[in-house]
C-alpha cells in the first residue's frame, strides 16, 4: 500500500490509546481485559486502512476484532475509521505479524483473516507470504482448536500457492470461490483493495481453511 509518510503518525496514534493498543506485548493472554468481555477474538493481518475490521465490527457486535498493520501512517487511517464509527469491539496493533507470538497466547484467537496480502511474486520471497508454512505454524499456535483462516485475494498465483500451502499443512479447505462477487456468499464486507480491484473488473478469490488437528 503506497502512502506518503506522515511524520506525525506516532503522535496521532497516541491520541487514541483505546483504539491503537500501546505496548501490546503486555496483553498477551489478556485480550479479554481490553475488550471487557468474553466474546470471540478475530484478527486481520495486514489491515491496511481498516475498512474491513470496521465494517465487520459494526456487522458483528458480539465479536472482537483486532487489525494488525505494520506501517504507522496506514494505521492512522484505520484508527480514524474506527474512531468515526464509534465502536468498542475493534482495536489495532501497529506491529509486524512476523512477531505475532509475542502478542497472543496459545488458543487466544478464534479466527484469522488475511485480505489481499502482499503477493511477494518472486520464488525467493515465498517465505514472506502470509500463507507460508511458518506463518501457519504461528497462526495454529495462537488459535483455538479447529480455528479457521479466511482468505481473500485478487492474485491468482498467491491464491494457488495458498491453497497448496493450506492443503500440505493438512488443513480442511471450505467455501472456495473463484469469483466471489458472482457467488452467493452473504455478509461480505469489502476491503479497500477489494473495492478497487473489483471496480477494475478483476475477479476476487476466496477460501476458508480450517486447522483440523
Ligand atoms: N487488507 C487491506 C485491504 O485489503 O485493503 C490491505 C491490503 S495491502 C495489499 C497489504 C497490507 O498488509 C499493507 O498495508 C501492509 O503494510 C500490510 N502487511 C504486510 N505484511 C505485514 C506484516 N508482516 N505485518 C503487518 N502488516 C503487514
Amino acid at each position: 500500500m503506497r502512502l506518503r509518510n506522515d511524520p506525525k503518525a506516532e503522535e496521532k496514534l497516541a491520541e487514541h490509546p483505546t483504539v491503537v493498543v500501546q505496548e501490546p506485548e503486555n496483553y498477551k493472554g489478556k485480550w479479554k481485559t481490553i475488550f471487557k468481555n468474553d466474546n470471540p477474538i478475530h484478527i486481520e493481518i495486514g489491515t491496511g486502512k481498516g475498512g474491513f475490521v470496521t465494517g465487520m465490527a459494526k456487522q458483528n457486535p458480539d465479536i472482537n476484532y483486532i487489525g494488525i498493520e505494520r506501517f504507522t501512517t496506514i494505521v492512522v487511517k484505520a484508527m480514524n475509521n474506527i474512531v468515526d464509527a464509534d465502536i468498542s469491539n475493534a482495536k489495532l496493533l501497529n506491529v509486524n505479524a512476523v512477531n505475532i507470538l509475542q502478542y497472543f497466547e496459545e488458543g487466544e484467537v478464534d479466527r484469522v483473516y488475511l485480505n489481499f496480502s502482499d503477493p511477494w511474486p518472486k520464488d525467493r520471497h515465498a517465505r514472506r507470504r502470509l500463507t507460508y508454512k511458518d506463518f501457519l505454524d504461528n497462526y495454529k499456535q495462537i488459535m483455538k482448536k479447529n480455528g479457521e483462516i479466511h482468505f481473500k485475494t485478487d492474485n491468482q498465483a498467491l491464491f494457488e500457492f495458498s491453497l497448496e500451502s493450506f492443503s500440505k499443512y493438512g488443513m480442511l479447505l471450505k467455501n472456495i470461490s473463484l469469483d466471489l462477487h458472482k457467488s452467493d456468499i452473504e455478509g461480505n464486507v469489502m476491503t479497500e483493495y477489494e473495492r478497487k480491484f473489483s471496480e477494475e473488473g478483476m475477479r476476487i478469490y476466496r477460501c476458508e481453511a480450517q486447522f483440523i488437528s
